[in-house]
């Protein structure tokens, strides 16, 4: 029987599937480079945010698969599968609706200072009503980076609910009917809300910095729900201590979880959270199944629907 180790935490409906067709091992928090001579031979592995490096792939001969929980496979050295043969599968789709909703929550509660509000009542040290003052999401303009799957569905909740205009910067898309695609310039220009979605790459690292944040209005604030070293921390932060920007919400740090003395949190016009975006009811259980089909397919010789690294089918002549 084939063996998955399983790095962190994932929905009770993904084990199941996984235990249908191989013994499944739990890494229990512990680094996975540190307990892999005692769980292997391992044929896959199914990983959330956990680093999968070369180290890790070169010292486990069996492995056949790995199996990303989620959409951004930057934690995993994909180029090192590739070279031993190991395919590389993840679950495109699953998690889209639910970080879509969350940059949503983090533009309402930024134009409505919701967090900062509760925060001083709770603390006994409410300011005078002003200080609260909101903006309507109704007819602004949001600016996308990147107009893949979450872009997409954010693009269409703030059209069709909040009656924005939507621009958004992907070179990579060549057309849309819901959006208007621009350059990256004039996407930083025009945004009152300015959302990320791109994957985490040489390209798109520091994509957004302090060039780019002097071309932003001082009233627009930046939502980051991608990946932490896509926008530049320093930068950001000067950005919005001195009042060049009027607020950020992130759920992605370049050091997460993010700790309560990164200068960014302590600001009182940004929001944080712990790269939660994907983790609700329905995310989660879509993932964890996506995923356990995909790593079995690969195990049992079918050809999985979300593979990275389509190069080890042609190494194997398939
Ligand atoms: P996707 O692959 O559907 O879309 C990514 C888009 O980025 C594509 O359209 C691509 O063309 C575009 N892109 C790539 N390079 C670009 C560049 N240099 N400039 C502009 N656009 C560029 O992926 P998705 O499902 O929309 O997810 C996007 C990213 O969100 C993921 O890669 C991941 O890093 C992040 N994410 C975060 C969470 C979370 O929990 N916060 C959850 C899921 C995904």
């Amino acid at each position: 029987m084939a063996r998955i180790l399983v790095t962190e935490p994932i929905h009770e409906a993904g084990v199941e599937l996984l235990r249908r067709e191989a013994e499944v091992v739990f890494s229990e928090g512990r680094p996975v480079a540190e307990l892999i001579t005692e769980v292997a031979p391992i044929d896959g592995i199914v990983v959330r945010t956990a680093k999968i490096g070369a180290d890790v792939i070169g010292s486990l001969p069996e492995l056949k698969v790995i199996g990303k929980h989620g959409v951004g496979y930057d934690n995993i050295d994909v180029d090192a599968a590739t070279r031993h043969g190991v395919a590389v599968v993840f679950t495109p789709g699953a998690n889209s609706i639910s970080v879509a909703e969350h940059a949503l929550a983090l533009m309402l509660n930024l134009a409505n200072k919701v967090s900062l509000a509760h925060l001083e009542i709770r603390e006994g040290r409410l300011g005078p009503q002003k200080r609260y003052m909101g903006n309507e999401l109704n007819g602004k303009t949001l600016g996308l980076i990147g107009l893949g799957r979450i872009g997409r569905h954010l693009a269409r909740c703030c059209r069709l609910a909040f009656g924005m205009r939507v621009l958004a910067y992907d070179p990579y898309v060549k057309e849309s009917d819901e959006v208007e695609l621009c350059s990256l310039e004039e996407v930083l220009r025009e945004a009152d809300f300015l959302s990320i979605h791109v994957p985490l790459t040489p390209e798109t690292k520091d994509i957004v910095a302090a060039r780019e944040l002097a071309m932003m209005k001082p009233t627009a604030f930046i939502i980051n729900t991608s990946r932490g070293g896509v926008v530049n921390e320093e930068d950001l932060y000067q950005a919005l201590r001195t009042g060049k920007l009027a607020g950020a919400g992130l759920d992605v740090f370049v050091e997460e979880p993010p700790r309560a003395a990164n200068p960014l949190v302590q600001l009182d016009n940004v929001i944080a959270t712990p790269h939660v975006g994907a983790v609700t009811e329905e995310a989660m259980e879509r993932m964890a199944v996506t995923v356990a089909e995909e790593v079995l397919a690969v195990l049992a010789g079918r050809i999985p629907r979300n593979l990275v690294n389509p190069q080890v089918l042609e190494q194997k002549g398939e």
